[in-house]
């Protein structure tokens, strides 16, 4: 009988996690399908037991759910717990909630820069994406410093690198002028998603190594060409986002992803 996969989330039109997955299912020879639900705020816990009484094989969670779903969850992973976030249920006689974020970003970094102790990182931004990056930079022993348009919100981040064991600091984003003086810069704000507007220009950037962009639409953003102009190494937001999708696999099948043709399937999609 086919297996069914899926993605919860409002919206979720325009999700890339079908085809990725679809992929996937084809090249592991899995006789499964994966679909994306439109769900309501409301409907979620309903959703999620739904889910588990029906025997779906595991469901991604996106944007406004991925706190709420939290509530619905028998137990969370570490990485769960760390960040706040789920995007990732497991079942498995009860509903564990994952956060596979965080390895997709680290995997993606270690893809791009190699080893990450004692870089020094700048994260523009302080949401979702910023919570895995800051996470995974900090794990890994990276310096981070934290800037965020909210100055509280980067307050926060710094602090949660610093219970982690790493050297923190943040500020506003009137000092993001000073990112070429780091190794590594990272945008996780939604500057640049669909738009042509950066908050970094080349001259901003020069004297840095490597920009990653979590943005992935458009693929090639302002800010990595910036980053070009630079003489800075681009690294987009494909990575990320395709190795979170692999991680989410892996715990649904113990199967080892075919990373390679799920991203292959996602960049296609994306035209
Ligand atoms: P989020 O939680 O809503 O956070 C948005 C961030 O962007 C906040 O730090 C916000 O600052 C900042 N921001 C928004 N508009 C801004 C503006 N005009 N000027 C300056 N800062 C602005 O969103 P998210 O989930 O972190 O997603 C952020 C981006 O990352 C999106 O483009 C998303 O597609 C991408 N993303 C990529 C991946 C991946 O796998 N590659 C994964 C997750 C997200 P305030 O705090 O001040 O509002």
């Amino acid at each position: 009988m086919e297996e069914v996969y899926g993605l919860i989330g409002d919206p979720v039109e325009h999700s890339l996690s079908p085809v990725m997955h679809n992929a996937a299912f084809s090249v592991l020879g899995m006789e499964a399908r994966y679909h994306a639900f439109r769900v309501e705020g409301a409907e979620v816990g309903d959703a999620v037991r739904g889910a588990a009484a029906l025997g779906i094989g595991g469901l991604n969670v996106t944007i406004p759910h991925k706190r709420s779903v939290m509530d619905h969850c028998d137990s969370l992973s570490d990485d769960a717990e760390v960040i706040g976030a789920v995007n990732t249920l497991e079942f498995d006689g009860g509903v564990t909630g994952h956060n596979t974020d965080v390895e997709g970003v680290r995997l993606a970094l270690e893809r791009e820069v190699g080893d990450l102790s004692g870089t020094r990182a700048l994260v523009l931004g302080a949401g979702g994406a910023a919570r895995a990056v800051v996470v995974a930079l900090a794990r890994e022993g990276c310096e981070v410093t934290v800037l965020n348009r909210t100055v509280e919100k980067a307050a926060d981040l710094a602090e949660l690198a610093r219970g982690l064991g790493a050297e923190a600091d943040h500020g506003g984003l009137d000092e993001r002028s000073r990112a070429g003086e780091f190794d590594l810069v990272i945008n996780t704000t939604s500057v640049g998603m669909e738009s042509d507007e950066t908050l970094l220009e080349a001259g901003d950037i020069e004297g840095a190594s490597y920009v990653f962009d979590a943005v992935y639409r458009p693929l090639e953003t302002r800010l990595l060409r910036e980053a070009v102009e630079a003489g800075a190494t681009p690294v987009d937001g494909l990575g990320m986002l395709v190795l979170q999708g692999a991680e989410s696999l892996r715990i649904w099948t113990d199967r080892e992803p075919p990373v390679g043709e799920m991203e292959r399937a996602a960049r296609k999609a994306l035209g």
